[in-house]
């Protein structure tokens, strides 16, 4: 069972606002906007057309999660699809900020990468669980410490197709 934490609505406005910001912050850069799939896809495709400067689009895979499971496991990171992102202003998106691992990890590898600059964009931010340092310097919202599923949020590889997020009540 899926309780509706935010509705479609809220999230279309939100994420419009978000691109404004990424719009207005961006004038005149080499922006690539580096989407972390694959629970950024929805964000991911919704964002960009908010956004009305040039820019590129790229995609890294990291996975944290092995299966039906809700805690964290080892990361694990596919570059194989990743840009070239020398000389270009990076905003690393990604669906939830949550132990800050994932991020954290990737701002460096874009660095290392000779990126110009690297910025972050969440949709969400879990309250209480960051290990690791590092606020998002674009967030759609922040929620309780509780499993999402939804527009991109996986549990096993389902549930990414709602519109909305919600709460994954695992309980029968
Ligand atoms: P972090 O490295 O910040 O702990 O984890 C970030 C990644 O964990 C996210 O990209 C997301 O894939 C996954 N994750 C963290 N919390 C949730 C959650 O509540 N629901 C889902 N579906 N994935 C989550
Ligand atoms: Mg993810």
């Amino acid at each position: 069972m899926v309780e509706i934490l935010i509705p479609e609505a809220e999230i279309h406005a939100r994420v419009a606002e978000l691109g404004r910001q990424i719009e207005a912050d961006y004038q005149g850069k080499p922006l690539t906007i580096v989407a972390i799939l694959t629970g950024s896809l929805i964000l991911l495709a919704d964002l960009i057309r908010t956004i009305q400067i040039p820019l590129r689009v790229a995609l890294i895979q990291a996975s944290s999660y092995k299966g039906a499971t809700t805690t964290a496991g080892v990361l694990i990171i596919n570059e194989s699809f990743a840009p070239d992102v020398s000389g270009r202003d990076v905003l690393l998106l990604d669906d939830i900020l949550d132990t800050g691992h994932t991020l954290a990890t990737l701002v460096r590898r874009m660095a290392d990468r000779g990126a110009l600059s690297v910025r972050t964009a969440v949709l969400l931010q879990k309250v209480g669980r960051q290990e690791v340092k590092i606020e998002p310097d674009y967030r759609g919202f922040t929620i309780p410490d509780k499993f999402v599923v939804g527009y991109g949020l996986d549990y096993d590889d389902d549930y990414r197709h709602l519109p909305y997020v919600g709460v994954l009540n695992l309980e029968p």
